[in-house]
């Protein structure tokens, strides 16, 4: 078994849509960033790169090439799950969002069944969970919205 985490933020701006697990959240203001600026896909990603000892997100899609702008996350999502699973299988993703605004609950249900989707996983391996920062720092302040997140795998060898 691995264990891997990872973690992002992005700057929230006017004029972009706001993604996250690949829901798209009804906001004055969107992630700013080269692909959709999904946060909480992108801490998914390097907490499964990480775990799987694939270094992280920007070596495989770094941001100064054009084939990734603008591009939807849980692509990249999907790209990391090809990139893994010869070799292990994904146990369960706990992940949380930090945001001051808006509320993530309401759509954390959604959330959840399009990260399944895309890992072929059951909903019940994914757990997503949202806070406030209360006020404090870049985040509290609503200038960014941030992510974590906590993977385990476990060996393909060993599941089958
Ligand atoms: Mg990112």
């Amino acid at each position: 078994m691995r264990i891997g985490m990872g973690y992002d933020m992005h700057r929230l701006v006017t004029g972009r849509r706001l993604i996250l697990g690949g829901v798209e959240i009804p906001f004055e203001k969107g992630l700013l960033g080269h692909s959709d600026a999904d946060v909480l896909t992108h801490a998914i990603c390097d907490a499964l790169l990480g775990a799987a000892g694939l270094g992280d997100i920007g070596c495989h899609f770094p941001d100064t090439d054009p084939a990734w702008a603008g591009i939807e996350s849980l692509k990249l999502l999907d790209q990391v799950r090809e990139m893994i699973r010869a070799d292990w299988v994904i146990a369960n993703i706990d992940a949380t969002v930090m945001a001051e605004a808006p509320k993530i609950n309401p759509f954390r249900e959604a959330m959840v069944s399009h990260l399944a989707a895309v890992l072929r996983l059951n909903p019940v391996q994914i757990n997503v969970k949202a806070t406030t920062l209360e006020g404090l720092g870049a985040v509290g302040r609503g200038e960014g919205i941030a992510a974590q997140c906590i993977v385990l795998l476990r060996n393909a060898a060993a599941s089958s």
